[in-house]
């Protein structure tokens, strides 16, 4: 169910462009529209929650699962040969889209993100 005004709810429903790069029963990988790297991308769950402290703890694995195959593509891509995977809870810790995401930041030596958060 949409959550009124949600941004990313828009984008999963389609009212909004966004850019999918990964697809499964209960999360979309997307593009993040300001990239700290080439290949930034969000995993958002389908469903509405806030932030993943109101996320089902039983979307865990998949949460997980879908981490994992779009780090490792990225890698295998030659994005990075490594990832920052993170996400900000509440708007203290600097969340402004009030929609569950997790950012995958591709790394690479020397490529000065290092404060990226
Ligand atoms: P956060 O501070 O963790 O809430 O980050 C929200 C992220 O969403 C930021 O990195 C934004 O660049 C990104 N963002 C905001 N609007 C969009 C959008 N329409 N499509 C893709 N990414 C977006
Ligand atoms: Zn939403």
């Amino acid at each position: 169910m949409e959550k009124n005004g949600c941004i990313f709810c828009k984008i999963i429903n389609r009212e909004i462009d966004g850019e999918r790069v990964y697809e499964d029963d209960n999360f979309l990988g997307i593009l993040d529209a300001n990239p700290r790297a080439e290949g930034h991308t969000l995993i958002i769950p389908k469903k509405h929650f806030r932030n993943l402290l109101d996320m089902p703890t039983s979307m865990g694995n998949e949460l997980l699962e879908a981490i994992k195959k779009v780090s490792l593509k990225l890698i295998e891509e030659g994005k990075g040969e490594g990832v920052n995977v993170f996400s900000n809870n509440e708007e203290v810790a600097g969340q402004l889209v009030m929609h569950t995401h997790v950012h995958i930041i591709p790394r690479k030596k020397d490529d000065n993100l290092k404060d990226l958060i």
